[in-house]
């Protein structure tokens, strides 16, 4: 009887067991075809000449959302109003043929946009505008954007691959505590050149490697203002002279941007940015906002002001090359700094190793 006492109502009891923990389709470590590393233009392009060649990627970054140097920061004010401003890249160029399909159909997407800025040089506070130039576009309704289009719903954010381990069928991508991110049999790393060496000193071709650490980057220290209202400035970009600051923009005169508040960007030459690379946020916000204030003239109260440091801004030094890659390795390396500092440099290189890899997979799909 006591026994019995005991297992009825245990037999009455529902059934629970633990929840099986479940498979999350975009962060569970996973076997791919090709691993990309870095969602900036580069990868997402390489990733896209890959999916449209049918090839099975995984695109993996450590940053919080894609684009990379293509990047915008949000800004929520003192009363609660959000602002915006692209603290990387200003605009884009496009020259090439390829480019110029691609852009067609991102501004068919709504992700981009022509600029027909307002541009000239600042030099001792006198405006001269600029001669006509080639056509500057922009993502829409802020940089990122571009990325995030690009890079499509199933990159993988908030992983930073610290570690490659080379295996008998491929690669093994490993996170920060050592965890397995991806498995794949081709890796592509697109990410900026002193990070490439970093992740392929131990495993890649001393050739490789040596190429990669000959490309020599500079840093850009970016400063960010928002204002109540427009600034009364005959001018919604100028390359800056004799000043702490070679660029100045109204990030609010972007198209697709709230006009108010109106946002600002400044980008210190790089002469600056070497001098002052390991200085604390603290300590360069006076200075580039004094630099600002000195080169427009301007002594309008700001909303909020925020600086930032590119630590590997600009390729001042490029490859030479569209990009590496070691077919028998399975290993490609791509990104602006193989060909120039400039958005449509970034797309080429990972669009041209993503076609070379899908074309030798097709050629050899085992
Ligand atoms: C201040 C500034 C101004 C610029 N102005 C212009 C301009 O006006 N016009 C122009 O054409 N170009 C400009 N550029 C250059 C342009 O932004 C770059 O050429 C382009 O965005 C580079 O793209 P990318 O994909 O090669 O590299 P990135 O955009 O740097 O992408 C690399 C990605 O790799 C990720 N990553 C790095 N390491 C890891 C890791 N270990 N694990 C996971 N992810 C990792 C990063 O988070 C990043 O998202 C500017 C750049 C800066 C910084």
């Amino acid at each position: 009887m006591p026994l019995f006492i005991y297992v009825l109502p245990r037999l009455w009891q529902p059934i629970i067991t633990d929840p099986e923990p479940m498979p999350d389709p975009i962060n569970a470590p996973h076997q791919t075809t090709v691993a990309i590393i870095g969602a900036g233009i580069a990868g997402a392009a390489c990733a896209k000449a890959l999916r449209d060649a049918g090839i099975a990627v995984a695109l993996i970054d450590k940053g919080r959302g894609a684009g990379g140097r293509l990047a915008t920061r949000r800004i929520t004010l003192g009363d609660g109003r959000q602002a915006q401003v692209d603290h990387g890249a200003q605009y884009f160029t496009a020259r090439s043929e390829g480019f110029r399909t691609a852009l067609a159909g991102w501004i068919a997407a709504g992700a981009a946009a022509p600029w027909p800025a307002r541009l000239g040089t600042l030099a001792a506070g006198r405006f001269t505008p600029g001669a006509e130039a080639e056509m500057r576009y922009v993502g829409t309704p802020r940089m990122s954007a571009l990325g995030s289009h690009m890079a499509g719903s199933a990159a993988r954010y908030g992983q930073r691959v610290a570690r490659l381990e080379k295996t008998g069928e491929g690669w093994r991508l490993l996170g920060e505590a050592g965890e397995l991110l991806v498995q794949a049999t081709q890796v592509v790393l697109a990410v900026p050149a002193p990070q490439v060496v970093e992740l392929l000193a131990s495993v890649a071709a001393p050739a490789m490697v040596a190429a990669v650490a000959a490309v020599e980057t500079a840093p850009c220290w970016a400063v960010m203002l928002s204002f109540d209202g427009p600034l009364p400035l005959p001018f919604d970009g100028a390359f800056v002279e004799g000043s702490p600051l070679r660029w100045i923009a109204r990030d609010a005169a972007k198209p697709g941007r709230p006009g108010t508040p109106e946002t600002w960007v400044g980008h210190a030459t790089p002469e600056w940015s070497v001098e002052h690379l390991e200085a604390t946020p603290e300590a360069a916000l006076p200075l580039l906002e004094a630099a600002f204030r000195s080169a427009t003239g301007s002594d309008t109260a700001a909303l909020h002001v925020a600086v930032h440091r590119w630590r590997y801004a600009l390729a001042s030094r490029p490859l030479g090359a569209s990009h590496l890659r070691d077919a028998a390795a399975g290993l490609g390396v791509c990104g602006d700094w193989c060909l120039g500092p400039r958005v449509e440099a970034g797309w080429t290189s990972g669009t041209a190793l993503g076609e070379e890899i899908a074309g030798s997979l097709r050629s050899d799909p085992s």
